[in-house]
């Protein structure tokens, strides 16, 4: 028999604090619309990073669980395919109110988890939520083509859902990179196995509430928890059709590989290194906020963060200016007023990035703002490191070559426009780059000459809205970046297209003998 277990805060009650929590409660799983307690031995201890006080601990779901989510996903799918769009673009109308109703809720959920502060954390569910709001419009993305391709014969496209199919997250956008896949997944028809990661999945959980809430029917949506073996087990069930992944490059090219050849769909977006290149004639005032703001915001724990500055010419000057707005960021627990960071994700992810502040340091770079051992005084346990600035980079050192995913920015100098192109060009990642300048060409310039999926001009992180895609370039992607998240070539992805070629008049009239050649336009 399945231990059922709810979940243990409401719309109206969810913590506001860091305070320890006395009892201490398992994170549940969810399989036909029921919270599960599983029955592993192995579980993950998931830790607050501003205390490190124990929050919940995440179960390893056996393979027995794992094998009743996909089950129970495939039984879903039979009736929920055939559901009308207007039925399931009515669910996704309930589920999108529920996000709104509940927003606090995920918020605080994402703060305690992932550290991020509150505001930021809103900010996350938002960028979601527009991506379910955009799933609404189903009825018109779902439309298919048609044409009378010859005499009483016509052509028609038709797009139809996969089947089950599962995505796979990272823990930096707890909220929205469920609501890139959730959303779209569902409203094509498919039924969906969501594996939030295993560091903050609380978010997860109370998205699993408000399916359930919005009306969709047992098994559309199932969340299960685990690391590598749970994403071994994604990537081998024969019945999953399709992955979504998000995360780094060491899980993503290898789910991409090991997914590819077991004959799925697969959509990787991994990890990054955005660069700014910063002219002269820019609006300086609006750079120097725009970077602080994008290289330290989530103490640039975000895929798109602003990481690396390229500065042209004179604007090298600016940089002691760069330092004292960096400088009057505060660090702090997220849930506390008026802070601007909150920690990094774990001791480990801490140690790494100090690892490569060292390293640059040892390489000959200056460490112009130093944040290491950095502590707020009420949580001197925290993941903390405060703003950091390392200048007189070059392409060769490791802070430059490694995505640090921490609040550090580096700077490099170059003479020209030119110089920076070809920098930028040669970096391999390709996720989001930024140009600063108030001039046109200079700008039309760069876009034209640039390698990178998404162009911020006078823009710092530039996520495109969910009527785009988000659209990651060279190592950023895996496979090329041929399937890329929401938007229409997210509908493309979650969907198979179905060809249909009808001749209805005439037939009689149709000579005798078989014609044997390919037929020719006439
Ligand atoms: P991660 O790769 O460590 O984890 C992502 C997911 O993969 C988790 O669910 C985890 O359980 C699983 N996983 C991790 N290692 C695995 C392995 N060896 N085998 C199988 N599964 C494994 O990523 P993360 O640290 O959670 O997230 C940060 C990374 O995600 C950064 O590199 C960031 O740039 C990237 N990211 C990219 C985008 C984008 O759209 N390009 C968006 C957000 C985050």
């Amino acid at each position: 028999a399945l231990h059922l277990r709810p979940l243990e805060t409401t719309a109206t009650s969810f913590p506001t604090n860091h305070n320890k929590i006395e009892s201490v409660q398992d994170t549940p799983y969810f399989v036909d619309n029921q919270f599960v307690a599983s029955n592993t031995s192995e579980f993950i201890d998931l830790h607050d990073p501003a205390t490190n006080n124990l929050v919940t601990r995440v179960p390893q779901n056996t393979d027995e669980e794992l094998k009743a989510a996909v089950a129970s996903a495939e039984r879903a799918f039979v009736k929920w395919k055939s559901t009308s769009v207007l039925y399931r673009q009515g669910v996704m109308f309930k589920f999108v109110a529920l996000i709104r109703e509940n927003w606090d809720r995920l918020a605080a959920s994402i703060t305690l988890e992932q550290g991020k502060t509150f505001a930021d954390a809103r900010g996350d569910v938002l960028r979601g939520l527009q991506v379910a709001e955009a799933a609404c419009s189903a009825p018109e993305l779902l439309k298919g083509e048609v044409l009378e391709v010859a005499k009483d014969m016509e052509t028609r496209t038709y797009r139809e859902p996969l089947g089950v199919v599962a995505a796979i997250c990272p823990f930096n956008f707890p909220a929205m990179i469920p609501l890139w896949c959730i959303p779209i997944a569902t409203v094509t028809g498919n039924t969906l196995i969501l594996k939030p990661s295993e560091r903050d999945p609380g978010a997860a959980m109370i998205l699993a509430e408000l399916v359930q809430k919005a009306g969709f029917p047992e098994g559309v949506v199932n969340v299960v928890h685990g690391a590598h073996r749970a994403v071994n087990f994604i990537l081998d069930e024969p019945a999953i059709k399709a992955v979504s992944f998000v995360g780094g490059n060491k899980a993503g090219e290898y789910i991409f590989t090991r997914g590819s050849a077991n004959g799925k769909r697969v959509q990787a977006n991994l990890g990054a290194k955005n660069h700014a290149a910063v002219l002269p004639d820019c609006n300086k005032n609006q750079f120097l906020n725009a970077v602080t703001g994008a290289a330290f915001g989530a103490a640039g724990q975000r895929c798109m963060a602003l990481s690396t500055v390229v500065l042209v010419g004179e604007t090298k000057e600016w940089l002691p200016e760069l330092a004292e707005r960096a400088k009057a960021l505060q660090v702090n627990a997220g849930f506390e007023a008026g802070a601007d960071l909150g920690p990094v994700i774990s001791p480990q992810s801490k140690a790494r990035i100090e690892g490569l502040i060292a390293s640059a340091e040892a390489e000959g770079a200056t460490i112009l703002l130093d944040g290491r051992g950095f502590k707020p005084a009420k949580y001197p346990n925290g993941n903390w490191i405060a703003p950091t600035i390392i200048t007189n980079v070059t392409p060769q050192m490791q802070c430059y070559k490694e995505e640090i995913f921490g609040p550090v920015l580096v700077c490099l100098n170059v003479d020209s426009l030119d110089e920076a192109i070809d920098l930028i060009n040669d970096n391999e990642y390709g996720n989001g780059v930024a140009i600063f300048t108030r001039s046109g060409p200079t700008a039309e310039e760069f876009r034209r000459r640039i390698q990178a999926g998404q162009v911020g001009i006078n823009v710092p992180i530039p996520v495109p809205l969910p009527m785009f895609s988000f659209t990651g370039n060279k190592k950023s992607v895996a496979g090329g970046g041929a399937s890329t998240f929401y938007g229409k070539p997210g509908v493309n992805f979650y969907t198979q297209t179905k060809t249909v070629t009808s001749l209805w008049a005439g037939t009689d009239a149709i000579s005798k003998k078989a014609d044997v050649a390919m037929p020719t336009q006439s």
